[in-house]
């Protein structure tokens, strides 16, 4: 199980993974496969995944697909929200197509579960899901991450992508998102950074996004104000709670935690991009 908020479980077909822009720079999944990477059970597997560069543990660059795992929401026989890949990012440039189009059979071939995907890398993601996997599943939701305005380019491509559900999460929030178009998407995941070198996390970052978002149609579901949170006031609020989780300490506007509305047996295709 895991301890996300917004999922069940996570399912990570592929491991290792590349520094991308600066919401990776502390990536938990980089921490935790130093962390296998040093375990005996899972040392083959995560061992060359990761390097040292000045003490500290790095993605080495090695991308791999784990066949051994891919078959495992098979054996799920419970209906559970699958977070696909928290250890990596299954549209990194070095996980090939035919790895990818695999992952789409096993989720076809499980309805009873609903498949999360975020990824960095929306323009791959879309690049083949409009050339080489000609289904749409009414089961698999399909996000990007934007940490603030440098990345929101990601948003355009997201909305081209053809999926049930299409999600942002702007988690780590790290700067202003500024004036995005928020037009075919579906579901927005808003969090601050946690963990001891979490950077800032301004309230009015998070109100002017939960803004949008409700001018936009899109639903809201505040993970956290991060372990560096500032308030209103423009200075550190000490929190109780680590990592601002708690919703009790939250401002009223921010207690918001909504899921996607989706219907079955239906897909909401975007307005642009989708060749039929
Ligand atoms: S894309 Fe995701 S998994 Fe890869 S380095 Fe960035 S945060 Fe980590």
């Amino acid at each position: 199980m895991s301890k996300i908020e917004w999922t069940d479980a996570t399912w990570n077909p592929v491991v290792g993974c590349e520094v991308l822009s600066a919401g990776c720079t502390n990536c938990y999944a980089m921490a935790m496969a130093n962390r296998l990477a040093g375990m005996k059970a899972t040392k083959s597997l995560y061992g060359d995944t990761v390097k040292k560069v000045n003490g500290k543990a790095v993605w080495s660059g090695v991308v791999k697909e784990n066949q051994a795992v891919l078959n495992k929401p098979y054996r799920w026989r419970k209906p559970r929200k699958i977070f696909v890949n928290s250890m990596s990012d299954l549209f990194h440039e070095d996980v090939s197509t035919h790895f990818i189009q695999q992952v789409w059979r096993v989720m076809k071939e499980t309805p009873q579960h609903t498949y999360q995907i975020l990824t960095k890398r929306p323009e791959r993601m879309r690049d083949i899901l409009l050339g080489f996997i000609d289904e749409v599943l009414p089961n698999v939701w399909l996000g990007t991450s934007v940490e603030n305005h440098k990345v929101s380019h990601r948003i355009d491509a997201l909305r081209q992508v053809p999926a049930a559900v299409r999600f942002i999460s702007f988690e780590p929030l790290i700067g202003a998102v500024g004036q995005i178009d928020l037009s075919d998407i579906h579901w927005a995941i808003i969090g601050g950074e946690s963990g001891p070198n979490a950077r800032p996390c301004k309230v009015f970052w998070i109100s002017a996004l939960r803004r949008s978002c409700r001018i936009g149609g899109v639903r809201v579901f505040v993970k956290q104000l991060g372990a560096n949170y500032i308030g209103y006031e423009n200075q550190p609020v000490k929190l109780k709670c680590k990592k601002g989780a708690k919703m009790s300490e939250w401002p009223a506007s921010l207690r918001v935690q909504d899921t996607p509305r989706v219907r079955s047996n239906s897909v909401l295709m975007p307005s642009v991009g989708f060749k039929e």
